[in-house]
């Protein structure tokens, strides 16, 4: 066991940088499109569409669905969109150079975040999925705690947004995992920003408000507990999977832009279900269809095992080899095996 000292959280979390500016200077405004009107813009900007690249990037029938206008209209306006964005081609050497801000977050096993190239990488979304049990939202406390400590230990000197569906957020574990690293438990909790999300609406809300609070409190670390929960129960019967779809899809545009925009983790734990019609290989699957599919950059099963053991299955990574690690949940939090 290591010998832990009580480190003062003020100087852990650093004072939040000001790149507001660069952001505002990339978001055009969107009533200079033409086409588009103050009401057009108005209801444009209720919805989340409040830039010409989520503009330019979205189908017709939801631009005319949202505003009301023709899908004649709505495409002119698309395209008009689009004749506006700069092309954003990038070398591949200026691509590196960026990836060089990229911020990994460590899980508290070296397995682990071996695994991970290094832990849960900032700028992406990180998908965990896994039956009842199988630790997503142990590890989401563990990540809520571990984003406030130094770069130099695995973290990325931030607060955390807890946005927190099942109401399974227990303040009694981030006070255990923070001790047992040696931090000021009340420091940790004052940095975790919980909202309870009483339905996909407003789980949907609570991540498009967001982007203030980002600045204020110098988030690095976004947990959606778990995505999906709300969204399959307002959304039930066949008839009403392609309007799920639609909004998920919208969800996780905000929140992959945010860790774009932000450069911040994004951590969103998910259920499965079994497909009985498998016949070879494990039958468990992550719910959400593809549209969740593409969106996740990093995909991880994780599996319960003996006792407190747990596994973690790396299923689909741009850069990394699949593979497969144990590692423990204790009462200390995510530790290796
Ligand atoms: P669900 O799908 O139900 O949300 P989950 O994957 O989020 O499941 P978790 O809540 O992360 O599951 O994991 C719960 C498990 O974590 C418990 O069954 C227990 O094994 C372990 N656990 C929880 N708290 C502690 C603790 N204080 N000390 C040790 N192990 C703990
Ligand atoms: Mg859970």
């Amino acid at each position: 066991m290591e010998e832990t000292t009580e480190k003062p959280l003020d100087e852990i979390v650093e004072e939040p940088e000001d790149n507001s500016t660069k952001k505002e200077e990339e978001e055009i405004q969107i009533d200079s499109i033409p086409g588009v009107g103050p009401k057009t813009a108005e209801k444009l900007k209720e919805t989340g569409y409040s830039d010409i690249m989520a503009i330019a990037t979205a189908s017709a029938s939801e631009i005319s669905a949202i505003c009301e206008i023709g899908v004649p209209t709505a495409n002119k306006v698309i395209a008009a969109a689009r004749a506006m964005l700069s092309m954003g081609y990038e070398t591949g050497l200026e691509v590196l150079e960026k990836r060089k801000d990229i911020i990994k977050i460590t899980t508290g096993s070296n397995s682990f975040d071996e695994l991970l190239g290094g832990g849960f990488e900032s700028g992406s979304i990180t998908e965990c999925y896994g039956a009842f049990g199988s630790a997503k939202t142990q590890l989401a406390h563990q990540l809520s705690v571990n984003v406030q400590c130094p770069r130099a230990d695995g973290g990325a000197n931030g607060a955390c947004l807890y946005v927190d569906t099942e109401h399974t957020f227990r303040p009694e574990r981030i006070i255990e995992m923070a001790r047992a690293k040696g931090l000021d438990e009340k420091k940790v909790l004052s940095n975790i920003f919980v909202g309870k999300a009483y339905n996909s609406d407003h789980q949907m809300l609570l991540v498009e408000k967001a982007k203030d609070m980002i600045k204020e409190k110098n988030i690095k670390l976004i947990i959606v507990d778990s995505l999906m929960s709300h969204f399959r129960s307002d959304y039930v019967g066949r008839g009403s999977l392609a309007d799920r779809q639609q909004k998920l899809n919208k969800h996780l545009h905000v929140l992959s832009k945010l860790a774009d925009g932000f450069n911040l983790v994004v951590y969103i734990t998910n259920q499965v279900m079994s497909k009985p019609d498998m016949m070879f290989g494990d039958p468990t699957q992550a719910v959400g269809g593809h549209v969740l599919h593409h969106a996740a950059t990093f995909r991880i099963y994780l599996r319960k095992s003996k006792g407190d053991t747990r596994v973690a299955k790396l299923v689909d990574s741009p850069n990394l080899p699949d593979g497969e690690i144990l590692y423990k949940i204790t009462s200390n939090g995510v530790e290796d095996m």
